[in-house]
């Protein structure tokens, strides 16, 4: 099993399963498309792994079949479409921990994107929590979610935490290579812009409305450096009546200025999306404006997010652009 970059979560890790060592309760955070469920993937290998070793052997069965996604004592917690856990799964997930593993010494539960859960994590929280403090001694439970901030404190003080670590954009280029299903120019453009997020370059990569919102924050970039008020405001709209695809090319487009700043204060961003185009903003802005500029469109992603009207964000961001130019 390849986990990429992690050397600290692997050594930590490998520390961990020491035999009689086991964490019950853990924690995986990170970004989106960075790996948490590969790295929780990692872990129970590692807890499961009939070698004992600290790392996954690869070859015994328990490995071979979390590998092939066919292992029984390794269970995935399943929310609905709107991302949310039902409280009645999670009840039957607790019941079903009492009973012993299949095959080896332990079963692993994985509760992914625990984040997306805004409707009931607390209420599934107050579920887990006996299971938490209390785990029957051949349990695991490993959460993931982008930052801890959504965990009560009780969880947290129960739990152990492991962050996703960054990997490089020569490693991303590697892993999407190696699928063999994508061509090398695709390859180069995705990894250049969502950098070694192996998650987005996929979704870049499989369509959707990563290219799109791209191209849109590349064009209000563009828009920018000419001081061009309507260029910015049609490059806006190229994400008209598509708020998911507006909101990433902001996303995009708040890179891109913080790049700008970085790049000011002699600093080399280390995951730009699109580095030219920061280097040309940052010698036309400054660090100050780009700063300023940065905030902006993060403040403006929040209002995004409270469901403002889009047509009326789009004009009012271009307003608010154009005078800080
Ligand atoms: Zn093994």
């Amino acid at each position: 099993m390849k986990l990429y970059s992690n050397e600290e979560n692997k050594r930590l890790i490998s520390l961990l399963t020491a035999k009689g060592r086991e964490p019950h309760s853990v924690i995986i955070t990170g970004e989106r498309g960075s790996g948490r469920r590969t790295l929780a993937k990692y872990l129970a290998a590692s807890l499961m792994c009939e070698s004992h070793s600290g790392k996954p052997c690869g070859v015994c069965k328990s490995c071979r079949m979390l590998e092939d996604g066919n292992h029984p004592d390794f269970i995935t917690a399943k929310a609905n479409e709107n991302g949310n856990y039902k409280l009645d799964d999670i009840r039957a997930l607790v019941t079903d921990s009492v009973i012993k593993p299949n095959e080896g010494e332990l079963k692993v539960y994985l509760i992914p994107d625990f984040d997306r859960s805004v409707n009931t994590a607390a209420a599934v929280q107050n579920v887990l929590l006996k299971f938490i403090e209390e785990p029957p001694p051949h349990c695991v439970v490993i959460l993931t979610a982008v930052t801890k901030e959504i965990f009560l404190p009780t969880v947290i003080s129960r739990c152990i935490f492991l962050g996703t670590e960054r990997c490089t954009k020569q490693q991303a280029e590697q892993w999407l290579t190696e699928k063999g299903t994508f061509g090398q120019d695709d390859i180069i453009r995705a990894v250049s812009c969502c950098g070694g997020n192996f998650g987005r370059c996929l979704e870049f990569l499989e369509g959707g409305e990563l290219p799109a919102a791209f191209e849109c924050a590349k064009a209000v970039c563009a828009g920018m450096l000419r001081r061009d008020e309507y260029q910015i405001l049609k490059a806006l709209f190229m994400c008209d009546g598509k708020k998911a695809q507006l909101r990433q090319a902001l996303v995009f487009l708040s890179e891109i200025l913080r790049g700008a700043c970085l790049i000011s204060l002699g600093t080399v961003p280390e995951d730009c999306c699109f580095e030219s185009g920061a280097s040309q903003l940052s010698s036309m802005l400054g660090s100050e404006r780009s700063e300023e500029l940065y905030r902006l469109v993060t403040e403006y992603i929040g209002r995004l997010d409270s469901n403002c009207n889009q047509a009326l964000t789009v004009n009012s961001l271009t307003g608010e652009i154009f005078v800080r130019l």
